[in-house]
């Protein structure tokens, strides 16, 4: 029943193990040094190291429902996790990235009556009733509570003890994305425009892919 796993660890192990001056004997020999902490839905659809095709020791992942950042409380395994990750590693953004089609979110807007799941994700109710106000149909409430949810979650990041203070000393930045699942788009919250816009690749940075 695990064969597909283990079939993909196979190919894991062919292009990371069994090469010379493979990267992750490096790691392992030298450890790690991620420049970036994200936090995603625990969506099998939209895994960050699927969607990047990161190579290994590139970011840390934090798994959430609807990637919903509660706030802050001593002791989660979020705020552990950060704490790690921005205390004795380098890193350099911290990325809350939310997804559409989010299960999460529809179970937030259709009041899920399940109080394991729905005793987490309450929390981002606000962003919901904020979206019933402004919205005339379900399709568009859902649509700008997933891109609430996420805005609420940044805010609440702000709020970690090693967030607060890694922005104190200006080591870090936090972005808020949203993963397309239709399109495989990615978009970024402007603070100017005051809404989520499309990412593209710089130039240079698609030859430096090309060329490897
Ligand atoms: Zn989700």
């Amino acid at each position: 029943m695990t064969q597909d796993l283990l079939k993909g660890l196979q190919e894991f192990k062919k292009y990371h193990y069994d090469t010379e001056n493979s990267r992750m004997q490096m790691l392992a020999e030298l450890g790690q040094d991620p420049k970036y902490f994200i936090i995603s839905c625990i969506d099998s659809r939209c895994n960050p190291v699927t969607i990047f095709r990161a190579q290994p020791g590139i970011f840390f992942t934090h798994k959430a429902m609807g990637a919903i950042v509660r706030p802050y409380r001593q002791g989660t395994a979020l705020s552990a996790a950060l704490q790690f990750a921005l205390e004795y590693n380098n890193i350099e953004n911290v990325i809350i990235m939310g997804h559409t089609g989010c299960g999460a979110i529809k179970a937030l807007a259709e009041k899920l009556d399940d109080p394991e799941i729905s005793s987490f994700i309450e929390v981002a109710r606000h962003a919901h009733t904020k979206a019933v106000s402004c919205c005339n149909n379900q399709d568009d409430i859902i649509a700008h509570t997933e891109q609430g949810v996420i805005l609420e979650s940044m805010e609440n990041l702000k709020n970690y003890p090693s967030v607060k203070k890694a922005l104190k000393e200006e080591r870090i930045s936090i972005k808020a994305w949203q993963f397309d699942m239709k399109s495989g788009d990615l978009f970024e919250y402007n603070a100017d425009k005051n809404g989520f816009t499309l990412m593209s690749i710089e130039e240079n940075v698609l030859d430096s892919r090309q060329t490897k």
